[in-house]
C-alpha cells in the first residue's frame, strides 16, 4: 500500500492510500466522533464496503445527468430523515460523478460534514477525488455550482478498477498521460498503483500551492482547452480522457509552432499518448472553425485564445494566441 500526503494551507493535510483493497481500511480513517456513515454510490458500482460503524447506502443515478441540484436536495433530505449530523461522516464510493456529488453534499449539509472519498474509476483516483473541488451541473453548463471542500482521507482501491469498463479505463489514461509533462518523469515502467500514486503526488503539489485555484493550478488543465471543445461539440463521441489525449498532441504541436519546444518533445507526447493505447489523431471530419468558436468561450480564456503550453520553463498558461495559427495546426493534424 502506498500512502501519499496531500498538504493543505495552514499546516493541514490529508492522507491518500493507494493499493489493492485500500477500501478495507475505511474504518480506521473515520473521524473518532462519527456515529453514522452515509455511503453515496451508484447501483452499478457493485463494490462492497464492510463497516462496523452504523451506515446506510444512498444511491444516486448514473451519468453526468445525475450531477445536479435535485440530487443534492434529495440526498440532504434523506440524510436529515436518517439523522446524520455534522459529527458524522459521508463516504463517496464511485467515479468522479459520485465523488463530485458526495463532496458537494458534504460541503453543504449542516454547513459541512467530513467526507472520505473511495474513488472507483481511474479518473476519480488520479484526478476528481484529489484537490477538494466539488460540485454539480446546471442546465446552463457543467460544474457551475460547487464548493471547495477537502476530504478527510482518500482511499484509492486499485482492486475496484477490475470491474471498470475498458473505455472508462482509457478515459483515465488520458488524464494520466498529462502528468508525464507536469513533472512526474517517465511513468511508463511503473506498476499501476505506483503510476496512480505519482499522479496524485503531482496534483497534490500543485493544489497545495494554489488550493483555491487562483493561478498555477491551471497547469492541471494541460490538454484540456481543445479536449473540452471536442467534448462540447458532441458529435465526436469521445470520453473525457480520449479528448484530453488529442488535446495534448495539439498543445505539443502548437508549442512547437511557437518555438517553445523541439520536435523530439512533440514526439515524446505522441509516444506517451500511444503508450496508453490512445489516439493522437483528431476525430474524422472535424471542423476547425466550430472548435475554435467553442475554445473562445472557454472560461479560462482571458485574451484571445488561451492555452496551457509546454516550454523551456515547463508547462504554463499562454494567452493571446492567434486564431490563424490554431486553425493551421488543426488543419494539419491527422484525422482518424
Ligand atoms: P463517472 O463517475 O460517470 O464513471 C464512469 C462510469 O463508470 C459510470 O457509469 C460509473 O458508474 C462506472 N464505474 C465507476 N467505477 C466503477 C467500477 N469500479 N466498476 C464498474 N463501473 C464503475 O465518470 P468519471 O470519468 O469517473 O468522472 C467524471 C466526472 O468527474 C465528471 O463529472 C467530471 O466533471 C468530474 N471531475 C471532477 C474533478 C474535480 O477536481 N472535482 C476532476 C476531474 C473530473
Amino acid at each position: 500500500m502506498i500512502e501519499v500526503t496531500v498538504p493543505l494551507q495552514e499546516g493541514r493535510e490529508y492522507p491518500v492510500l493507494v493499493g489493492p483493497d485500500a477500501r478495507k481500511e475505511l474504518e480506521s480513517y473515520l473521524p473518532e466522533e462519527a456515529q453514522r456513515v452515509a455511503i453515496i454510490t451508484q447501483q452499478n458500482i457493485g463494490v462492497d464496503l464492510q463497516l462496523e460503524t452504523t451506515n446506510e447506502i444512498f444511491l444516486i443515478s448514473d451519468g453526468e445527468e445525475a450531477k445536479n441540484l435535485n440530487t443534492i436536495e434529495s440526498l440532504c433530505s434523506s440524510f436529515s430523515r436518517w439523522g446524520l449530523t455534522r459529527g458524522d461522516c459521508i463516504v463517496s464510493l464511485g467515479g468522479g460523478v459520485v465523488t463530485d456529488v458526495a463532496g458537494f453534499a458534504a460541503a453543504s449539509y449542516h454547513r459541512g460534514v467530513p467526507v472520505i472519498h473511495i474513488p472507483t474509476s481511474l479518473l476519480g483516483q488520479i484526478d476528481a477525488s484529489i484537490g477538494g473541488k466539488t460540485g454539480v451541473n446546471l442546465p446552463e453548463g457543467k460544474n457551475l455550482v460547487g464548493a471547495f471542500w477537502q476530504p478527510t482521507a482518500v482511499l484509492c482501491d486499485t482492486s475496484t478498477l477490475e470491474t471498470l469498463p475498458e473505455r472508462e479505463m482509457m478515459s483515465g489514461y488520458g488524464e494520466m498521460a498529462k502528468y508525464h509533462f507536469l513533472g512526474s518523469g517517465d511513468l511508463e515502467g511503473l506498476e499501476l498503483d505506483e503510476k496512480i500514486a505519482k499522479c496524485i503526488e503531482i496534483k497534490a503539489q500543485v493544489v497545495a500551492s494554489d488550493e483555491r485555484e487562483a493561478g498555477i493550478r491551471a497547469v492541471l488543465n494541460y490538454g484540456h482547452t481543445l479536449g473540452h471543445a471536442l467534448e462540447t461539440v458532441e458529435q465526436y463521441d469521445l470520453r473525457h480522457g480520449e479528448a484530453i489525449a488529442i488535446g495534448l498532441i495539439f498543445a505539443a504541436e502548437l508549442a512547437y509552432k511557437l518555438g517553445r519546444i523541439d520536435k523530439n518533445r512533440v514526439e515524446e507526447h505522441r509516444s506517451v499518448v500511444s503508450h496508453y493505447g490512445l489516439s493522437c489523431n483528431l476525430p474524422k471530419g472535424i471542423e476547425p472553425d466550430a472548435i475554435i468558436e467553442v475554445m473562445k468561450r472557454d472560461k479560462k480564456a482571458i485574451d484571445g485564445l488561451t492555452f496551457v503550453l509546454d516550454g523551456p520553463s515547463g508547462v504554463e498558461v499562454v494567452a493571446g494566441i492567434e486564431t490563424s495559427i490554431v486553425k493551421e495546426i488543426l488543419n494539419h493534424m491527422d484525422q482518424n
